[in-house]
């Protein structure tokens, strides 16, 4: 065999940083789209929030971004454990989208939905599956003819996951009805619940268990009714986040 060619480590560097809905990495759904309404901004920093960098990128409603997980740890195996096969079969983490994977790079389609350039420059997105504050270290147009195969084979993850139904209390829809956003954080919480973000091992034990997600500024705890071989998970509570509420959520 010929020797491998060697080649200097590459550094990257930071162009923007993604202010979303998502304050952590507990809930956010798996990949951009399944959660349309969730918002998000990314802000580009200097030399990059040149306005003359995103000239013509208004043209495009879809834009892939490639960022670091940088909540992910350096370190990575082979085998991976991807949470659609139920967290008990391993596939090569270049078989998944694993965020535990050499280099850390991430990718995800999302819609611009609006660009702001009077102070530096802002990107409107919309359905981001990316954790507040992520780095981004690339942007480029998305090119449908070119990109989109609809026919494509997926593996494992052949379609869009099920959804579960998701049910409010009174007092989290009183919450709800209260603030300015209401109309928009009840379709993400529907969206963001719906995706049954519960670790795959809990499923199925401690109905009455509580957890709590994160989103905008608000904690939204709930737990799993079982009836009729369906599962609901039912939004008991809607709080301002606080770091009490942080433990709750699983791996805290
Ligand atoms: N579309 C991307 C991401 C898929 S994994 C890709 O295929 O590369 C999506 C998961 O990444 C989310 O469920 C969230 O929990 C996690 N995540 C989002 N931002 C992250 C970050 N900055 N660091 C580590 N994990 C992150």
């Amino acid at each position: 065999m010929r020797n491998a060619p060697q080649c200097a480590p590459f550094t990257l560097t930071t162009i923007g940083y993604v202010e979303s809905d998502y304050p952590d990495k507990f809930g956010i759904p798996r990949q951009p789209g399944l959660a349309p309404a969730a918002d998000a901004v990314l802000a580009l920093v200097p030399p990059y929030n040149d306005p003359l960098t995103v000239r013509g990128l208004e043209d495009f409603s879809h834009l892939w971004v490639s960022f670091i997980f940088h909540q992910s740890p350096e370190r990575w195996t082979p085998l991976v454990r991807p949470p659609r096969l139920g967290g008990n079969r391993k596939v090569g983490v270049f078989a998944s989208r694993s965020t535990h994977r050499p280099n850390r790079l991430g990718l995800s389609l999302v819609k611009l939905a609006g660009i702001e350039t009077r102070h530096g420059v802002r990107l409107k997105l919309e359905g981001c599956d990316l954790v507040s504050g992520t780095p981004v270290v690339d942007i480029k147009p998305y090119l449908p003819w070119a990109e989109a195969h609809p026919e494509a084979r997926a593996g494992f993850a052949p379609q869009v996951p099920d959804l579960l139904p998701i049910s409010f209390s009174q007092s989290a829809l009183d919450t709800l009805a209260a603030r300015a956003d209401s109309a928009t954080l009840h379709a993400l919480i529907t969206q963001v619940l719906g995706q049954d973000p519960r670790p795959a091992y809990k499923r199925g034990e401690e109905s009455e268990r509580v957890y709590g997600v994160r989103l905008r500024d608000v904690d939204v705890k709930f737990c799993a009714l079982q009836n009729d071989e369906a599962t609901t998970l039912n939004v008991v509570a809607i709080d301002v986040a606080t770091e009490e509420c942080a433990q709750l959520r699983p791996g805290k």
